[in-house]
């Protein structure tokens, strides 16, 4: 909404300028239109992005005392809100909550270079929470439904390299190829920056799919494809589901699909080499910074399973 309302506002502010120059030319009054003044509006488009009440701010360090975890679940609080078992694999913060208007949120901040659990320069960090697995006959899935709102994400100046993931779909497959545990497909927000006073400030956030083209898919073997922008700090409801169904054209084969929406919005998709899969599941948190901090909140969260 910041992105949009600033533009509307922008434009609306130029109108009105225009418009003032054009009264002030053919009236006496030299500076106002209708009672406000021009210099009102120059206020509004400096109004700042927003700061939601839990998040970090300003410059930061990569690692902190209070992010130091032993191992990947030696850290979660005692009962955490969010479904799921963490993967805490960043040394910038553990998992914390915040409640803001009634609603308490997990915390999941990442910083580029923050990964205390893997080898130095192999896996990004992450704080991801895993759900359980449901297994390839027809009929089973896994559901995972939440709400998130997206503060920051990694930024390296390069498409490619930027962007973090909040959620992903993951299962293995028969007949080798890729990660001994390879994701299928990762919803990826990428930042969009505001303008004037905002022009270095994340505002909002571009929401991409990251699809395997083959089982075990990385780099090439991958589609990115746009799905839809949400504001900073947008409270957005998320739905994923993943499973095996009877193709509706063959009796004889299936569909292994992921199925997502997000704010009300259907993003349907079948995976590729359906009788490859073996298995269907789902993470999410915040995953991959390889320039900068991401900041994930997560409420409302719950998991179904359902094997058949
Ligand atoms: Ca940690």
């Amino acid at each position: 909404m910041i992105k949009v309302k600033s533009n509307v506002q922008a434009i609306t502010i130029k109108l009105l300028i225009v418009f003032s120059i054009f009264f002030s030319c053919t009236s006496d009054d030299n500076d106002s239109l209708g009672g406000v003044s021009i210099e009102d509006f120059e206020f509004i488009e400096q109004e700042p992005t927003v700061i939601a009440a839990d998040e970090d701010t300003g410059n930061y360090t990569t690692c902190n005392d209070d992010g130091a975890n032993a191992t990947r679940t030696s850290n979660d609080l005692t009962n955490p809100v969010n479904v799921g078992t963490i993967d805490d694999r960043t040394c910038y913060a553990n998992y914390k909550e915040s409640t803001i208007d009634g609603i308490t949120w997990g915390i999941y901040n990442i910083t580029a270079g923050s990964n205390n659990q893997d080898a130095t320069n192999t896996l990004q960090p992450r704080m991801e929470r895993s759900l359980p697995i449901a297994n390839p006959n027809v009929g089973s899935y896994v559901k995972f439904t939440g709400d998130f709102r997206i503060l920051e994400v990694g930024d390296t100046g390069s498409f490619d390299t930027s962007g973090s993931y909040i959620a992903q779909a993951k299962g293995q497959h028969t007949g080798g190829g890729g990660s001994a545990d390879p994701a299928i497909c990762l919803y990826r927000a990428h930042p969009v920056y505001g303008t004037g006073i905002n022009a270095d400030k994340q505002v909002a956030f571009d929401i991409y799919a990251e699809r395997i083209l083959v089982r075990g898919g990385s780099g090439s073997g991958r589609e990115v494809v746009l799905l839809k922008r949400v504001n900073k700090n947008e409270i957005t409801s998320f739905v994923m589901e993943v499973g095996f169904k009877e193709d509706p054209n063959d009796s004889s084969k299936k569909i292994h699909y992921c199925n997502a929406i997000i704010g009300n919005e259907t993003f349907n998709w079948n995976i590729p080499e359906p009788d490859r899969g073996t298995q269907s599941k789902i993470r999410y948190g915040a995953y991959r910074v390889r320039g900068g901090r991401a900041q994930i909140r997560w409420a409302n969260t719950e998991h179904e399973k359902v094997d058949k």
